[in-house]
């Protein structure tokens, strides 16, 4: 299994997971055409798509779904309540595939589990994947993380994490209204670098290893700031995904064996990873 973002950030948020046996898209909010595009720089055609899983409605989840469904006859999976908001506009999907949220279902071969998540929109979740004992997660547009949404995480090795914003950068913003950063910080509004990062640590301990942050706020973060708050973790693997560029294939792998010896001159216990 392995993932891949095609776009994540407010102009428009798709992630791609392929289970070798098919592929799966997260969420549509990029325009029809960068998905097509951006999907074959990843050697994957709209075709191989088994399924398109949608998070919640907000436009930046959602916008290509009309004109990609025209194109391409794919399954779109969404909460009941999701869907009956997006059927108002979006009128060209074939097939609707509803779950609520929490439940679990198959697709293409993969073990899908839905889990509500708390943002502003009116049913949204995260998606978890299970395929061949591996386990992997698309988190974004949360407000905070409880403890009941780590215990569901727990056992994950790779996942799409939203570190939307920098809570200097936001509180040194001009340009966005007070009104505005309230509901961004709000428990029902996005995750900040050190929300997530907090995150990311709790499920360390359960396997978690590589970890690919997502939805950066265009002014209140920037890559370099989020992927630095994350350094002290020591994951695996740590990227940034970008509004306009692929971010290439993670791996979603068995976490790496580790090796424990004892340093004789210090009497520290010395961690080594391989692989
Ligand atoms: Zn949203
Ligand atoms: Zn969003």
């Amino acid at each position: 299994m392995r993932l891949a973002v095609l776009g994540s950030g407010s102009g428009g948020n798709a992630t791609l997971l392929d289970s070798g046996q098919g592929c799966l898209l997260v969420d549509a909010g990029l325009s029809a055409k960068q998905l097509v595009l951006r999907m074959r720089e990843l050697g994957v055609e709209p075709g191989d798509l088994t399924g398109i899983l949608v998070t919640h409605e907000h436009g930046d989840h959602v916008k290509g779904l009309e004109v990609f469904s025209r194109k391409f006859e794919v399954p779109v999976y969404a909460t009941a309540l999701t869907q009956e908001v997006l059927a108002r506009k979006v009128t060209s999907v074939k097939q609707w595939k509803l779950f609520t949220a929490g439940q679990s279902f198959e697709c293409g071969g993969v073990s899908v589990e839905s889990v509500a998540i708390p943002h502003d929109a009116v049913d949204p979740v995260g998606f978890l994947f299970e395929h061949q004992g591996l386990r992997a997660g698309v988190v974004t547009d949360l407000g905070h993380a409880s403890s009941r949404l780590i215990d569901r995480l727990r056992g994950i090795s790779a996942m799409v994490l939203e570190a939307n914003y920098c809570d200097q950068m936001l509180e040194d913003d001009e340009v966005r209204p007070w009104s505005l950063k309230q509901r961004i910080s709000s428990r029902h509004g996005h995750l900040s670098n050190h929300q997530a990062r907090d995150l990311a640590r709790e499920l360390q301990s359960s396997g978690l290893e590589r970890v690919v942050l997502g939805h950066l706020s265009k002014d209140c973060n920037h890559a370099q700031v989020a992927s630095k708050v994350f350094e002290e973790l020591g994951l695996r693997e740590v990227r940034v995904a970008s509004q306009t560029e692929v971010t290439g294939w993670m791996p979603v792998a068995e976490p790496a064996p580790v090796a424990l010896s004892v340093d004789e001159a210090t009497g520290q216990v010395v961690m080594e990873l391989f692989g």
